[in-house]
């Protein structure tokens, strides 16, 4: 683009105001719905000329249903909620997460998780946003600091000024890049198979993640055009540059030989040509901090998360709300009360996401990660341990019931 093609920047509204979210995913449009509701001009930029969402279907935290409902997004009638079991292959459970349920009801669900697909969480997101909140051909390049505030460029050429820049531009985020430096995208080791289907039979109260010596395969319930579905997912182990099966359906079925009633009949259901979808897990090292200046990140931009925790798009949502919470009735033309709202957010997240991503990680290696001739020990003690139970109430459930009470029951 030459010189003379480059137009005066636009700005996004009143100073002390504006907010440039860059990315529509789940995490950068539930930002600006609260942002937004905050009382701030809010555009997210997209590069892609209509959203798209990732995948087909996806399983949601109720602290995300909590902060969906308080955002006024309608998600009610297009979820199946659930509670998570460990099981092994055959069926026989391994751990029951240990769920407070009083609190579930305190929160007005009846799940820990709910399957929805993620088409539909999109529309009712934009359904509770100004009309023109999106705007999509923008491909983020580089943002400028200055005085005034914040300039933030655009590859298609287009320029605008903001006082606060959220990069919420997923797991290859270029506001990371510019803001943090370049860092390594690492391969976790695992990939991992999404399908799901129309099915009625099998119960539809339980999450469950079921693991043979080398395999996970997980299903949920899933409530999709008022139909009841099944969402599920395969995980194994795979190496960098892996070539991928010729024929998927063949290739899953065959290695979840012995896995109980009902994963053959899930598999079965499923219109495999269609609704089958495979990726290589990838993730960075964590940052200690997020925010500088007049710049901050978010949801994969920021902690891209091994789906082992069923959590990105769930943490990218309390990500939005916990900006929107600290920067609401701040004047963000002003260096200092911007800092300490983005400190606020800082201290909030970032080790919570870290510790969170950590644990994902970590079984995603404990299952899929350890040698061959070990694997058979490692499921002997998961078999008769009770030490399972215990990570997971201290790796998942116990910090994220906490920070489920702090969004039910907030102090400022
Ligand atoms: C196989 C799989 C299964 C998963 N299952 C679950 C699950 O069950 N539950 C769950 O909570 N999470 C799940 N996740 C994780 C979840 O999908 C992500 O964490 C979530 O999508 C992150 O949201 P985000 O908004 O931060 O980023 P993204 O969804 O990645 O969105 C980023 C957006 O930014 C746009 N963008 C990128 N670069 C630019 C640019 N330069 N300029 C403008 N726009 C740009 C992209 O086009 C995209 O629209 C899963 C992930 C995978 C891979």
């Amino acid at each position: 683009m030459s010189e003379s093609n480059v137009s005066a920047p636009t700005s996004l509204g009143i100073k002390g105001k504006r907010v440039a979210v860059i990315g529509a995913g789940p995490g950068g449009i539930a930002a600006g719905v609260a942002l937004h509701q905050a009382g701030f001009s809010v555009k997210v930029f997209e590069r892609h000329p209509e959203l798209r969402p990732l995948g087909g279907a996806i399983i949601l935290n109720a602290t995300g249903i909590v902060i969906l409902r308080g955002l006024g997004v309608q998600v009610d009638d297009i979820f199946a909620a659930g509670l998570p079991e460990f099981r092994r292959y055959d069926g026989r459970v391994r751990v029951n997460f240990d769920i407070d349920m009083d609190l579930l009801k305190q929160a007005g669900v009846t799940g820990w998780q709910s399957g929805m697909m993620r088409s539909e969480l999109y529309e009712r997101l934009l359904a509770a946003a100004p009309a023109d909140m999106v705007v999509p051909n923008h491909t983020f390049s580089h943002y400028e600091e200055h005085a005034e505030g914040v300039t933030v460029h655009f590859a298609e050429g287009r320029t605008y000024d903001a006082d606060l820049v959220i990069g919420a531009d997923g797991v290859q985020s270029k506001v990371r890049e510019q803001l943090w430096g370049a860092s390594e995208l690492k391969h976790l080791g695992i990939a991992v198979w999404l399908g799901w289907c129309e099915l009625q039979g099998p119960e539809r109260k339980k999450i469950v993640i079921q693991h043979n010596h080398a395999y996970q395969m997980g299903y949920a319930p899933l409530r999709y055009k008022d139909k009841d579905c099944f969402e599920w997912w395969f995980v194994e182990k795979c190496e960098e540059n892996q070539v991928e099966p010729t024929d998927p359906a063949a290739y899953v079925r065959e290695r979840i030989n012995g896995f109980s009633y009902p994963v053959p009949q899930i598999l079965e259901a499923t219109d495999t040509s269609h609704n089958l979808f495979r990726w290589v897990v990838k993730y960075r090292d964590p940052l200690k901090q997020w925010s500088n200046g007049r710049v901050t990140i978010m949801g994969d931009a920021a902690h891209p998360t091994s789906p082992y925790a069923a959590y990105g798009a769930g943490m990218a949502i309390e990500d939005g709300y916990f900006l929107a919470k600290y920067l609401r009735g701040r004047d963000l033309s002003d260096p200092k009360a911007l800092e300490i709202g983005l400190r606020r957010y800082d201290d909030q997240r970032v080790n919570y996401t870290n510790q969170t991503t950590a644990f994902a990680r970590f079984l995603g290696r404990l299952y899929h990660g350890v040698p061959a001739p070990l694997n058979r020990l490692r499921d002997l003690f998961l078999d008769h341990s009770s030490l399972p139970e215990k990570l997971i109430s201290k790796g998942v459930t116990s910090e994220a019931q906490a920070l489920l009470r702090a969004v039910l029951n907030p102090v400022d």
